[in-house]
């Protein structure tokens, strides 16, 4: 593609590609460069927007005045959210869920997980601790454990079905096949289940799974839900999918697999990237750029014995203090102070002292998220993609 972008993003995280589908709503010209796949396809495929407390949407007033949600504003996290299912829907993958109501949802360790918004597969796996359920597990499968299911949740059995395959991918694939899911549908019918709900791992399908959900459900005459797996993730990969899709159907060009190894500015304006890959190096350039790189697991942030840097514009990183005061050997620590680095921006979404007009920054590199703490990881990416996109698709 030759020509000038209005906005080029970098990243293809959830962040990313909502600013994406955002600006290709108000008719920009829009290309995303990413390195590599998002950490969207390690989750569970639910969305997290604020699990501390029972009213997600509700409870982002009382987060810290720093908190990127604040620069969003509860009305534009709303919208977005609302995008978000809408998107989601005309990829046929509809989400349950309501923002101002957590739901705690059956993992695959017996435990429960806090989240707001989910895949239609798993609208039926809110917790009832009374209501018997069946799980239903596949012979030697991967990343599912039952019995800690059974063991953790006393009102419940189990069932296991021989798929022929064991990971989950595999198995997720037999369920495109026709013969192979009335198979299914028929052993299921055999068995003697109790009265009650069906919980399957989330297996049933890649982009058919609502139907092939639905299909059980009717057959069966029961609710049927998934049961998240471990990463990486089936539900993680469909909602990944379902996303590149709608940006491809509203033109947005993919430069997917390539990594940014120049910026070329000129005195405060980011004219253009240039990308590595096979042969010649890609120049994309644009009017305004959106950094949507992620946080340390997708590499967006680089730490190193002294410094933590930003791995594409060097913009400036804000630290909590000195190495010891952030050093924790456990990253996935709830509270880890290192979840509060990142990049500061300013009201509308430009980092600060970095002498740059026409750059947002907005999802899980940005200062102060703390994903994990507050539970909040695709719903602050969603929230603050399409703030990031409004800010810079304004007609200039
Ligand atoms: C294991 C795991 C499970 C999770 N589960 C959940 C969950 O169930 N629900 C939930 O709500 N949240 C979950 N989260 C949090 C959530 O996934 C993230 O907070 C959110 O999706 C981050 O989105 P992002 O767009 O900011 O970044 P990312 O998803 O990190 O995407 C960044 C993208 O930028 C690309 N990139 C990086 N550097 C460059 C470069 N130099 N050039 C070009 N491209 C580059 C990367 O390849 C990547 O595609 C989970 C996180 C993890 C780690």
């Amino acid at each position: 593609m030759s020509g000038t972008y209005d906005v080029v993003i970098t990243g293809g995280g959830m962040s990313g590609m909502m600013a994406a589908i955002a600006l290709a709503d108000m008719g920009r010209r829009v290309a995303v460069v990413s390195k590599g796949d998002p950490v969207c396809c390690l989750s569970t495929g639910c969305i997290d927007v604020l699990a501390a407390g029972n009213n997600p949407l509700g409870g982002i007033g009382s987060l810290p005045d720093n908190h990127p949600y604040h620069l969003a504003g509860e009305d534009l996290v709303r919208i977005s959210l609302e995008m978000f299912k809408a998107v989601m829907s005309e990829e046929g993958m509809a989400y349950a869920g309501d923002m101002h109501a957590n739901r705690r949802i059956l993992t695959p360790l017996g435990r429960h997980k806090i989240t707001c918004l989910v895949p239609g597969t798993m609208k039926f796996a809110n917790f009832h601790p009374d209501e018997y359920i069946h799980v239903i597990s596949f012979n030697k499968m991967k990343d599912f454990y039952p019995n800690y299911i059974t063991s953790n949740y006393k009102n419940a059995g189990c069932s296991i079905f021989d798929a022929g395959v064991s990971t989950t991918m595999s198995i997720a694939q037999r369920f495109e096949n026709r013969r192979f899911l009335e198979g299914f549908i028929s052993w299921l019918k055999g068995l003697d289940i109790p009265e009650g709900r069906i919980a399957i791992p989330a297996v049933i399908g890649m982009h058919s799974a609502a139907d092939v959900c639905n299909e059980i459900s009717v057959e069966l005459g029961r609710k049927v839900f998934e049961i998240p797996t471990l990463p990486p993730s089936i539900p993680g990969l469909r909602l990944f999918g379902g996303l590149k899709n709608a940006l491809l159907k509203r033109g947005v060009d993919l430069y997917w697999g390539k990594e940014i190894y120049s910026v070329e500015k000129s005195g405060n304006q980011i004219e253009a990237v240039t990308l590595a890959g096979d042969g010649r190096p890609t120049r994309v350039q644009g009017n305004a750029f959106i950094l949507a790189t992620g946080s340390f697991v997708s590499g967006g942030l680089h730490a190193s014995m002294d410094t933590v840097r930003e791995t594409v514009f060097n913009l400036p990183v804000y630290l909590p203090g000195r190495r010891e005061s952030w050093f924790n050997n456990d990253f996935f620590a709830p509270g880890h102070a290192i979840e509060n680095a990142g990049i500061c921006v300013d009201k509308s979404f430009r980092p600060v002292d970095a002498r740059v007009e026409n750059l947002f920054v907005c999802g899980s590199i940005l200062a102060f998220s703390e994903v994990m703490k507050y539970g909040c990881g695709h719903g602050m990416a969603i929230a603050t993609g399409v703030a990031a996109a409004n800010a810079c698709g304004e007609p200039v």
